[in-house]
């Protein structure tokens, strides 16, 4: 069973985008199979952005990913990490084509509405981070 992490993040959440988002991935086929309100820690955003760490922007999205509720999801599907991708849009969404998630609905990179893991890799520990496995259905 392939699964994704998808995050609707603080200013997603603020902005009442959890239902588009949602819509968007359900529309494709995929099927949400754990999905939780968060308070993200400081700490378990430096496991979740453990690739970032020594990034000039660190600091901010620590700070920034813990000073609000976020949306936790996981995603299962044939090919969903890839195409998770593809509903998300480019990182900055400057670049995001129109008809992604990030085209439609964001401007700046500090600010791109939702994460979504970028590898199984990723997605194993992210979902590792979020998730306890029953939770997972
Ligand atoms: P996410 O991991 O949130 O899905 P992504 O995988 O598309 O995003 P990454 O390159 O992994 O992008 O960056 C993780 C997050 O770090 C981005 O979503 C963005 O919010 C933030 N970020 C990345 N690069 C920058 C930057 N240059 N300045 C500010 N924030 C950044």
């Amino acid at each position: 069973r392939e699964h994704t992490f998808i995050m609707v993040k603080h200013d997603g959440v603020q902005r009442g985008l959890i239902g588009e988002i949602i819509r968007r991935f359900e529309n494709r086929g995929f099927k949400l199979v754990a999905i939780k309100s968060i308070q993200a820690t400081r700490a378990q955003l430096e496991v979740h952005y453990e690739d970032h760490k020594g990034k000039n922007y660190f600091e901010s999205l620590l700070g920034y990913g813990s000073s609000g509720p976020a949306i936790a999801m996981v995603w299962e599907g044939h090919g969903v990490i890839t195409a998770g991708r593809s509903i998300l849009g480019a990182t900055d969404p400057i670049k995001a084509q129109p008809g992604t998630i990030r085209g439609d609905y964001a401007t700046a990179i500090g600010r791109n509405v939702v994460h979504g893991s970028d590898s199984e890799k990723a997605a194993k520990r992210e979902i590792d981070v979020w998730f306890k496995p029953e939770e997972i259905l």
